[in-house]
């Protein structure tokens, strides 16, 4: 059978070393997952269980691209986040099984349009025209697993024009990686291809067009863009 339409592009990201792709599934990203970011979003970082929130996989970005500043918003922030690529899905995944789904990493920005995002938390209505619009989800490379093995401590920041806006530690996570797979997958089924944000240290500020936002966690990687 023919498509009507033409049936969208796969989303994908490129894996480091390579010239082969990793093809995007679901976006998954974890809210408040590190305490200093909770505090400063005036929340309580006692340990919540995690939420989550997803975007959409045509909203990635790749390193070195343009984040074209939105519409109808005049707060967009910066998060950087490391993200976790997964080999494999399932539902109910054990903790001790959780990292052999991990096919790899990368460095993500979870962009926001804080004041939209505001709105909806005040009038608890869902996130998505704070978090899920076009171009949202910037993601560099992924860096493979089986080479590099599973990052636990690193330093993860963000500078702005060569600024240090953001600055933390992986280690700082409130649910870690295998905890944090665990517990999404007895929310969704996991599936090959899903990306997950693991959330945001603290320092989330606004861009301009012209700033230039570079990601970096050590160990797994960098992303740079470009807001225009
Ligand atoms: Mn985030």
């Amino acid at each position: 059978m023919a498509y009507v339409i033409i049936p969208p592009l796969q989303s994908t990201l490129p894996v480091r070393g390579t010239d082969e792709l990793f093809p995007i599934h679901r976006i998954y990203c974890v809210g408040r997952n590190y305490a200093a970011h909770a505090r400063e979003m005036g929340h309580d970082p006692d340990r919540e269980p995690p939420f989550f929130f997803q975007k959409n996989p045509d909203t990635l970005v790749p390193d070195g691209g343009n984040f074209p500043y939105p519409d109808k918003t005049e707060d967009v922030h910066f998060e950087v986040e490391l993200v976790v690529a997964l080999g494999q899905g399932g539902k109910d995944i054990a903790e001790a099984d959780a990292l052999d789904c991990v096919y790899g990493y990368a460095v993500g920005l979870d962009m926001t349009r804080r004041d939209l995002q505001g709105v909806a938390k005040k009038l608890g209505r869902p996130w998505e025209i704070g978090k899920a619009f076009e171009n949202s989800a910037p993601c560099g490379e992924i860096m493979p697993e089986r080479e590099f093995g599973h990052p636990t401590d690193g330093r993860i920041w963000l500078d702005v024009n060569g600024e240090t806006r953001q600055d933390g530690n992986i280690n700082q996570l409130i649910w870690n990686i295998p905890e944090t797979i665990s517990y999404l997958s007895g929310l969704f089924t996991l599936a090959p291809g899903d990306l997950i944000y693991t959330g945001t240290p603290s320092g989330v500020g606004a861009i301009v067009k012209g700033d230039v936002m570079k990601g970096t966690v050590e160990g797994v990687g960098e992303i740079t863009i470009n807001v225009t």
